[in-house]
């Protein structure tokens, strides 16, 4: 089996300036060819730093791909760093110039004419292969050497700018990664189960996970009130895994029948908006404590306008009763965060919006301040149509964001039914 090691370069990085996209992105590819992720590290723009983290990361990697870094400024030291790691000059090459003089003149349309800055970019080292960057003008590199073993091992090196890093990774490096190391075959099925913990759906599948052979994986991933189940298969031949793979799946299926919401990667808001589709219904949410963020779910899908009629935010208990109709007696004496409120904003937003179904929300999320006028982490959510509306307590934590998110998702889960 083949490792690889992942090494982002920038300061940016290490300060928490930038979050590390690049690193996920590159570890969810491999992954798809069945080249295992061993390791991440995150160094600054410091000569020895990186230096030392190639040294490092040829112990137990015969792949290494390096990000960021390659810029012309000053701070931009990968390049002449693995000129001296590799023993070799930088020479200026002319295709690469030509494809930078089009860039500014062409795309850009900055200047007729390229500064010494400009050129530098041109600048390669001499025993590399060069990565086409079709979208910007830091060259990736391909550097190949051989490790204390005495294996072939490869260096890529790769822009920190994301789109530029993925479109070579993706056009010029994997095609030779897969002819350098030979690609496996990946397989996943995924199911995505909503409302049970993770180990309870491992006590149900105990059995199955059991009998699972070496080269078929099951891994859990969890989210918030929901766990997707993947299984993973890695071998030769795509088809035959296919078939290995699918009377385990089954069998999963089966068991977790009632606790699945989707049988590949969909979310519920891709889910909740294929069942209205199909039904011709559209949909309108009353958020309280969610400030929109159910809106905002359902709205992220695209043609969402089909099924989808709007959405009220609102916070204010005058504004409840005005625009919900909400009424007065019930936000006296059960509260804005009570079973009857969550209700009535479901009707609410049925009338409202002229919709077939809604979903409303109402809580306390915290974090806890002295004048709660019940415990944080209190969540009413309700669901329904004019002729059934059905409720649902939920008790959460002090994390405000978590929070949303919880409720959100668990709101668009009582629509599902
Ligand atoms: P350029 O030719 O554009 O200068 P570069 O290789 O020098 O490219 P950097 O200067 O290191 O790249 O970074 C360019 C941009 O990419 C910056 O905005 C940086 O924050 C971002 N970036 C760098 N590394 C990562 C990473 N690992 N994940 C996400 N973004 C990153
Ligand atoms: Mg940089």
């Amino acid at each position: 089996e083949i490792n690889a090691s992942i090494i982002t370069i920038g300061d940016e990085l290490l300060i928490g300036q930038t979050i590390d996209t690049n690193s996920a992105f590159l570890g969810q590819e491999l992954n798809k060819i069945g080249i295992w992720v061993k390791r991440r590290v995150a160094v600054g723009d410091v000569y020895d730093d990186i230096w030392k983290a190639l040294d490092e990361e040829r112990k137990y990697s015969r792949l290494i791909i390096l990000t960021g870094g390659l810029g012309p400024t000053a701070d931009d030291i990968t390049k002449p760093l693995l000129c001296d790691y590799f023993k070799t000059r930088l020479v200026r090459n002319e295709a690469v110039l030509q494809h930078i003089h089009d860039l500014y003149v062409k795309v850009y349309k900055r200047k007729a004419y390229l500064t010494e800055e400009n050129k530098k970019q041109a600048d390669l080292p001499e025993n590399c292969t060069i990565l086409h960057n079709a979208y910007g003008s830091a060259s990736g590199m391909w550097f190949e050497d051989k490790n204390a073993h005495g294996d072939p091992i490869v260096f890529i090196s790769l822009p920190g700018v994301p789109y530029e890093m993925k479109k070579i990774f993706v056009d010029e490096a994997i095609p030779r990664i897969l002819q350098t190391f030979g690609g496996y075959a990946v397989v996943h099925k995924v199911l995505a189960t909503f409302g049970l913990g993770e180990t309870l759906i491992a006590e149900k599948i105990a059995s199955i996970e059991k009998q699972l052979p070496s080269h078929i994986k099951l891994a859990y991933l969890p989210g918030y009130g929901q766990v997707k189940l993947r299984l993973t298969g890695k071998g030769l031949n795509k088809e035959l895994l296919e078939q290995e793979i699918l009377p385990y799946y089954e069998q999963i299926q089966t068991l977790l029948e009632d606790i699945t919401i989707a049988n590949n990667d969909d979310t519920l808001q891709i889910i909740i908006g294929k069942l209205l589709q199909q039904q011709k219904k559209t949909l309108a949410t009353a958020e309280s404590c969610t400030g929109g963020y159910i809106a905002h779910l359902i709205t992220s899908v695209p043609k969402s306008s089909s099924h989808f009629n709007g959405a009220a935010v609102v916070y204010n208990n005058d504004i409840k009763e005005k625009i919900l109709g909400v009424s007065h007696e019930t936000l006296q004496t059960e509260g804005a965060v009570s079973e009857a409120t969550a209700r009535q904003m479901v009707a609410g937003a049925l009338k409202q919006f002229d919709a077939d179904y809604a979903v409303a929300t109402t809580g306390i999320l915290g974090p806890p301040t002295e004048n709660d006028e019940k415990p944080v982490g209190t969540v009413w959510i309700a669901a329904g149509n004019k002729d059934e509306i059905i409720s649902k307590l939920l008790n959460l934590g002090y994390d405000r964001e978590r929070n949303i998110e919880a409720a959100a998702l668990q709101a668009l889960n009582l629509l599902r039914k």
